[in-house]
């Protein structure tokens, strides 16, 4: 388990901190097979973490240079990280059918609120995500919740991802149930909904938080085991931001997977790959 590999990481071509070459020479020393990077899509307005449009043929170019560069010890994969945002078509904002990406893994930050026609994030702070609610949801938790999911649902439907990222990542800050409860039949009808629209996607095990000192693992415990209930394949990563975050968490990931009874997981070279846990 010690040498599972990420396919979701962040260079400084969105809001990591290193380089990817940076990366990639981290995972070599670790004696990794593969790694793919998958920096924030661009989208269509002002944020602080997406990728910008202007970069995005220099970041397709950088990452085919160290393709060829490490090839002898290690496999590259060029991809992204897509946002999928209500009301906007961000594949096409991007040319995305033309960039040649070898994978993408979707995921859901934008939340739009019909009350202030706008977006939050779910994936912020916790004076912006309360405030979100607050401005964007009358104050209400399952409002809130109930929008995101259905975003998601949307997201799995037209972009039937290799992998949903984080597919719970509102639970970040809502680790004393102080947004909503996610014990009530209500958010596990949400759930049930969100899973069964998935077609083949990998469901991903994130732990991306517990490398930024937030004790969260995405998805939950109760996710994780209805994923296994369906028979829905988890892919472990360490949705990285900077190197020694590479394989962060990945011990409980497994002893969680363990847990629940999983016996395998999916790493992607290329495609992805059974591997025994
Ligand atoms: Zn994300
Ligand atoms: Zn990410």
């Amino acid at each position: 388990m010690n040498k599972l590999s990420t396919i979701h990481l962040h260079t400084n071509y969105s809001d990591g901190v290193n380089k990817a070459y940076e990366y990639i020479e981290e995972a070599i020393r670790l004696r990794l097979k593969s790694i793919g990077i998958s920096d924030h899509s661009p989208v269509p307005f002002n944020s602080t973490w997406a990728m910008k449009k202007e970069d995005l043929s220099k970041y397709i170019a950088e990452l085919d240079y160290l393709k060829r560069t490490y090839k002898k010890h290690i496999s590259v994969y060029a991809g992204m990280e897509l946002d999928y945002i209500q009301g906007y078509n961000i594949k096409k904002y991007i040319d995305f059918d033309n960039l040649n990406l070898d994978y993408f893994i979707g995921s859901v930050h934008y939340i739009y609120s019909e009350i202030t026609d706008s977006y939050g994030t779910a994936d912020n702070s916790q004076e912006e995500v309360e405030k979100l609610i607050s401005n964007g949801f009358n104050n209400n938790g399952v409002l809130f919740y109930k929008k995101y999911y259905q975003t998601v649902q949307e997201m799995i439907k037209e972009y039937d991802p290799i992998m949903i990222a984080h597919i719970d990542v509102l639970e970040k800050r809502n680790r004393n149930y102080e947004l909503f409860n996610p014990d009530t039949e209500e958010y596990k009808n949400q759930i049930e909904n969100t899973l069964n629209c998935i077609n083949k996607s990998c469901v991903e095990v994130n732990t991306g938080a517990m490398a930024k000192n937030i004790d969260v693992m995405y998805p939950s415990k109760y996710i994780l085991k209805q994923c296994f209930k369906k028979k829905i394949p988890v892919s472990v990563n360490s949705d990285c931001h900077f190197i020694s975050g590479l394989q962060y968490g990945y011990d409980k990931a497994k002893d969680t997977l363990l847990d629940i009874g999983y016996t395998h997981i999916f790493e992607y070279d290329g495609k992805f790959i059974k591997k025994e846990l």
